[in-house]
């Protein structure tokens, strides 16, 4: 039989965690009750550089019960990296890994249904909230206008899923293979290709404590994906840059031959208008390029994703 391994990112969790572990040590039994999985199928939780009590609670766990395993960062590293600490860490012993929330927003009763269609063969299985009724309207909102734009720019999305999913060994063996620091597993995965589906479930409010995506970091991660997966923005400028000069050459035209009829040209304030305009777009155009030079450098320079302060059961 197969072993499973359920990953779950934790970044200051300490008021969810216990009751989270319980719920998907539940989960798992039943599971390996109905003989779908292995005895030794474990829970592993990365501590995201946790500055409360989540690292003390997990060794706990663990004396509880071998099951539980663990992994600390030196440092926030954030969710993504966590995510992947996670997998290239179960993927070692285990044939199925599903990642999940630590806060248990993600119904873990889906991991049954995911875990029914592994079975029969699929390697990559998402899940999909079938509503957002318990985001904030703000959430809501600027989620689908990102999804929207990273859809128009080619990159391809599901919509409504975040990082719940089980994937096959192969398949995560395939993800790890895609090296880049700035990553945006979401967007990775859809490239992947083997056999996918899909199981919905409703997403519901945060079990305890709050969100650890803040505005910043949820800006920072949607500007992330954006320039990670698509040159599109660079591409926008390069047209914007030509629509200008064309412009630029029409208007000059246009004012020889105006000047030419006799008339004269009040051309004042149209002309503060188009230096303001035409020097916020020049400067706006060099930071995107500067986003892409900065997305090189830290590429090149080849960092550890994250670093590994200890293990306990692992
Ligand atoms: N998380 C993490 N590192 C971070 C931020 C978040 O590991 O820097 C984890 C967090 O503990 C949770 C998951 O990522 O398990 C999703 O975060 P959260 O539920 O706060 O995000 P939201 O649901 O509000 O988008
Ligand atoms: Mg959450």
């Amino acid at each position: 039989m197969e072993k499973l391994t359920i990953v779950v990112p934790a970044f200051n969790e300490e008021e969810v965690l216990p009751s989270t572990i319980k719920r998907l040590l539940q989960v798992e039994n039943d599971l390996i009750k109905d003989l779908l999985f292995d005895q030794k199928s474990d829970i592993l939780i990365v501590d995201d550089g946790s500055t409360d009590k989540t690292w003390d609670i997990i060794k706990t766990e663990h004396q509880n019960n071998d099951r539980v395993a663990g992994i600390k960062f030196s440092r926030n590293f954030g969710h993504q990296n966590a995510l992947i600490a996670g997998m290239q860490t179960a993927v070692k012993t285990a044939a199925v890994i599903v990642t999940i929330d630590a806060d248990l927003q993600d119904d873990p009763t889906a991991i049954a249904k995911m875990a029914a269609k592994f079975a029969n063969g699929t390697d990559i299985v998402y899940g999909v909230r079938n509503n957002r009724a318990t985001d904030t309207w703000f959430k809501r909102n600027t989620a689908l206008m990102f999804y929207k734009t990273l859809n128009l720019l080619g990159v391809k999305l599901i919509q409504n899923h975040a990082d719940f999913r089980l994937m096959s060994k192969r398949a995560i063996q395939t993800l790890l293979q895609y090296k880049e620091r700035n990553l945006f597993i979401r967007g990775i995965i859809p490239m992947l290709g083997f056999k996918t589906d899909k199981v919905y479930y409703k997403r519901t409010p945060r079990l305890a404590g709050e969100s650890k995506y803040p505005l910043k970091k949820m800006i920072a991660f949607a500007w992330d994906g954006l320039t990670s997966f698509s040159i599109a923005p660079v591409r926008a400028i390069l047209l914007l840059g030509v629509l200008a000069s064309s412009l630029g050459v029409i208007a000059l035209f246009y004012s020889v031959i105006t000047k030419w009829l006799g008339l004269t040209v009040h051309g004042w304030s149209s002309l503060m208008i188009s230096i303001w305009i035409l020097g916020g777009l020049q400067m706006f155009s060099l930071g995107i390029i500067g986003e892409y030079i900065g997305k090189l450098t830290t590429e090149s320079k080849q960092r550890p994703r994250f670093t590994i302060e200890t293990t306990i059961g692992e």
